[in-house]
């Protein structure tokens, strides 16, 4: 009967919401394509996104793992990595994401899928899948571009010849104009192949298991990115699909506003702010799930936005981190008497935003963003130009693709940014006048148009995910099952 016939994937997310949420929306993509679905998490991760997947879709089923959390010497509720933990507690739950093979093993044996859909950090994911004899998909959620830098520094190590962290170096054998890095501007990953610490061994064997598996799936768009697609895919002769932007598998508000977490703030009292405002002239400020900001710097963006005279929203993480519950409290952090002269102007959610629903209103017209490729690709989609701040992993390389390559932001430089500098970019991001922000508006417009027609029946990712499912399917066959 049908059920038997329906292919059957078991996705498997790095426990990081900058991981999980994507690999949640390609799970809703496959069930909505017809394919059978299971998503393995750990039991602290499951309640992040079971209520929303009971929403909408039901036929998803959640299995759970428990996570080695103290027997790899991590405190028993750590289950989500967070790089701010520091190297030795980053290494420690690596150790502990290793120990999951063998339990991963005994799900395989009970569940038996056709095909394990697994994120890039989980490298042996490769091996255990072969043992079953079926296909290992890794889950890259970036962009090809990230990817080539990453493979072209893994390749020519350019960076071993330069004199210092912060001296610039071309980045050998990429089309199109020349891009430059410095090593302080790769992401450890990059930084540690060929190292001897246990991380950067793990991330050797990431790239020889993603050189082993099926193939990669990647979070971005054809069409943003020919020339580093037909790179990473015919020259470096990776097999990949690109069937981004996942996000917008979320349709309805409640999906959308529950994605990842459950929000710090009552998302209707979030629109009734947006819809109360003019079209494109709110500012909307976050750095993502991990970014951390020391308080001098809070208040600086602070007194930045202020000084900008442009209304916002902003999402400060502050409390969440430092244990303060997000019940108010302390804030001193922010300039003196700063809510009461911005009641009405400007919302601080303290905590967790529903970003989707927030960047797809009409009266946004800007994102202040520190390059995550998953808030960097949301911001694109909906057709937004940023405000680039990277500060860790490959944001650096994300911040290229938007400065240098598809010319849809404006860089903030420089580990502590004054008051001047943030009023300065968000002031020249929202310009009603000048040639630079209209510019950027009507390429930010084309692109996002671009990323809703991709995911359309007819679209390239819509065809992407056709043809990686006829694939799997055909060799399935081929098996004999
Ligand atoms: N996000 C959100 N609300 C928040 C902060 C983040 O919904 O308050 C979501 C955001 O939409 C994105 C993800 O969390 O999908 C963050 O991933 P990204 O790659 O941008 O950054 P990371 O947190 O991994 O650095």
């Amino acid at each position: 009967d049908e059920e038997e016939e329906k292919l059957h994937i078991l996705v498997f997310p790095f426990m990081a919401q900058g991981h999980v949420i994507p690999m949640i929306d390609t799970a809703k993509i496959f069930a909505s394509r017809g394919l059978k679905v299971t998503v393995v998490t750990t039991p602290l991760n499951a309640p992040l996104f079971s209520k929303n997947l009971r929403r909408s879709f039901p036929s998803i089923a959640v299995e759970t793992l428990e996570f080695p959390a103290a027997a790899a010497g991590l405190p028993p509720d750590c289950e989500n990595f967070d790089v701010s933990m520091g190297f030795d507690a980053v290494t420690k739950f690596f150790v502990a994401a290793e120990m999951l093979q063998s339990p991963f093993e005994n799900l395989l044996a009970e569940t038996r899928p056709d095909c394990v859909l697994a994120d890039w950090f989980f490298p042996w994911t490769t091996d255990s899948a072969a043992k079953f004899g079926i296909p290992r998909l890794v889950f890259r959620g970036t962009n090809f571009f990230a990817s080539c830098l990453s493979e072209l520094t893994r390749i020519h190590q350019p960076h071993k010849r330069v004199g210092s962290e912060s001296d610039p170096f071309p980045v050998p054998g990429l089309p199109g104009p020349p891009v430059f890095l410095s090593i302080d501007q790769m992401p450890v990953i990059d930084r540690l192949l060929g190292g001897e610490t246990f991380v950067g061994k793990v991330f050797e064997r990431v790239a020889e298991a993603e050189s082993k598996s099926y193939g990669t799936i990647h979070n971005t768009i054809y069409e943003f990115e020919p020339r580093y697609a037909d790179l990473y895919m015919k020259e470096l002769g990776r097999r990949a699909w690109s069937i981004g932007p996942v996000s917008l598998c979320n349709v309805g508000i409640e999906d959308r506003a529950s994605r990842g977490k459950e929000s710090s703030i009552d998302e209707h009292s979030c629109l009734r702010f947006l819809n109360s405002k003019k079209p494109r002239s709110v500012v909307y400020v976050c750095f993502g799930t991990l970014a951390n900001f020391s308080d001098p710097q809070l208040k600086e963006i602070a007194a930045g936005l202020e000084s900008s005279g442009r209304e916002f929203v902003w999402v400060v993480r502050r409390e969440t981190n430092r244990g303060g519950g997000g019940g108010g409290g302390d804030d001193s952090w922010l300039p003196a008497g700063f809510e009461e002269r911005m009641e009405g102007k400007g919302l601080i959610i303290r905590g967790w935003a529903p970003q989707a629903l927030i960047l797809d209103h009409v009266a946004v017209g800007g994102f202040v963003t520190h390059c995550g490729w998953n808030s960097t690709l949301e911001g694109i989609t909906a057709g937004l130009p940023m405000v680039t701040w990277p500060v860790t992993a490959e944001q650096f390389y994300n911040e290229k693709l938007l400065t240098e390559i598809l010319g849809i932001g404006i860089a903030v430089v420089g580990v502590k940014v004054g008051s001047g500098a943030v009023a300065d970019a968000v002031g020249r991001m929202m310009a009603e006048e000048g040639e630079e922000a209209a510019e950027m508006r009507r390429k930010a417009g084309e692109l996002g148009r671009i990323a809703r027609r991709a995911v359309e029946e007819g679209g390239s990712s819509y065809g992407n995910v056709s043809a990686l499912i006829g694939e799997l399917k055909r060799d399935l066959r081929r098996r004999g099952k």
